[in-house]
């Protein structure tokens, strides 16, 4: 299929030509049909898979093709996890937007901001809702929108609306919207809860699975380095210039750790900036700004800060820190080597995160050979695991052990 005759107006078609878009992606060959006809879909799908074209073409074409009541009332909301996201879905939908003959109008909604100027924005309606659950129903607690004829609704990175604890504000969302509606869920992993959402929401849903599992990306090149704790800020500055790398991401634990990274990297000379939850929107999108136009080298995140971050051909992840979940690793991961550029996932094994990295692995079901940096190699020994019981974690109590216990209680008692 192309996009030429996947039955998306010429409008629409010159507009992913002016994004570059030559053939559509695998997910967008299926869901794109799909959502044509009034179908729900469900996506087994990350971000890099060209998801958000693969719902939003079809959106907005199907907004030009069905009739409606009125102008400007809301025919369909996309529920994302971060604003961020909802920041980058709007921006896709208006350009793909760009040259229908009708204009529709999007609102992006999420909080972090000032209600204000959102509550103005929907003023007279808006035919597109892109927003972050808390802040839409905020809005809707303010009466500041209707969604009770939402025709299309879309969740996307459903797993990750989860995690960040969104499922009851999505309860009561779901509760205002109009039974018969059509349903777009798309997340990059299934454990149960996500599952359970999908079989609540969706009817008869058309599956469209992308490869999840990064080892089937041959566009992601996985790299586990061990190395000691003190040693990493080193070991990324070789890395850098090694491979002349000219943006990298990297994700560390701590707000904290952003800024001692990012003040480190600076005293050697290299251009880098610090990405927390605790900036601003403002100061947000400058540094994304900057990076994408490559005035900052680095920039150092943290999960919550980075969720939805997309930056073309971005080289480069580096895990300083491992994330807390595999889903966060796979996420992490997936913000290089987007559509066909091939990347570098770069993962700092401590002696004391080897334990947690085989887990990510296990997993995702892969095995990341572990290699050692001449002048970085790794001499720390991982910190023993206490139990409750004051016992070495997951070393279960040998004969003589239980010996000698048993020698100990007979002579105490
Ligand atoms: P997404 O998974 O929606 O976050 O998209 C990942 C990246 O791929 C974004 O930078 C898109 O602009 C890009 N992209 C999406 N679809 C295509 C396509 N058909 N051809 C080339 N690039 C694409």
């Amino acid at each position: 299929m192309s996009f030429e005759s996947s039955g998306l107006s010429s409008a629409l078609v010159r507009a992913t030509r002016e994004r570059g878009y030559l053939e559509p992606t695998a997910i967008q060959a299926q869901a794109i049909p799909a959502v044509l006809k009034g179908l729900d879909v469900l996506g087994s799908a990350q971000t890099g898979s060209g998801k958000t074209a693969a719902f939003a073409l079809p959106i907005l074409q199907r907004l030009l093709d069905l009739p409606r009541d009125r102008p400007r009332q809301v025919r369909a909301l996309l529920l994302v996890p971060t604003r961020e996201l909802a920041a980058q879905v709007g921006d896709t939908l208006r350009h793909f937007a760009q040259y229908l003959p009708e204009p529709l109008k999007i609102a992006v909604l999420f909080g972090g901001v000032s209600i204000n100027p959102q509550m103005m924005g929907l003023r007279g309606g808006a035919d597109i809702v892109v927003a972050t659950p808390g802040r839409l129903l905020d809005l809707l607690d303010h009466n500041a929108l209707r969604i009770d004829e939402v025709g299309v609704l879309v969740l996307d990175e459903a797993d990750r609306l989860l995690d960040l604890g969104f499922a009851e504000e999505l309860n009561r969302i779901l509760g205002q919207l109009p039974a018969r509606r059509q349903n777009l869920f798309f997340s990059a992993t299934f454990p149960p809860v996500v599952q359970g959402l999908a079989d609540q929401l969706l009817r008869d849903p058309v599956r469209i699975e992308v490869p999840l599992a990064p080892e089937t990306q041959p566009d992601i090149l996985q790299r586990a380095i061990e190395v000691d704790t003190a040693k990493r800020t080193p070991l990324l500055r070789h890395l850098i210039k090694e491979h002349g790398w000219t943006r990298v991401l990297v994700f560390v634990a701590t707000k904290y750790a952003t800024e001692l990274v990012t003040h480190k990297l600076g005293l050697a000379g290299i251009h880098a900036h610090a990405f927390h939850g605790e900036l601003s929107q403002g100061a947000r999108t400058q540094v994304l700004a900057d990076f994408k136009a490559s005035r900052v080298q680095v920039v150092v995140a943290t999960d919550v800060a980075a969720r939805g971050i997309d930056v073309a051909r971005l080289p480069a992840v580096v895990n300083y820190d491992l994330p807390r979940s595999p889903v966060d690793y796979v996420h992490r991961i997936g913000r290089t080597g987007r559509a066909g550029q091939s990347g570098v996932a770069v993962s700092f094994i401590t002696a004391d995160a080897e334990a947690h990295f085989r887990l990510i692995e296990k997993r995702q079901g892969v095995r990341v050979p572990r290699e050692q940096v001449p002048g970085f190699e790794r001499v720390e020994v991982a910190a023993p695991v206490l139990d409750a019981h004051g016992g070495v974690k997951g070393q279960r109590p040998s004969k003589k052990d239980k010996l000698r216990a048993a020698a100990a209680r007979s002579r105490g008692g």
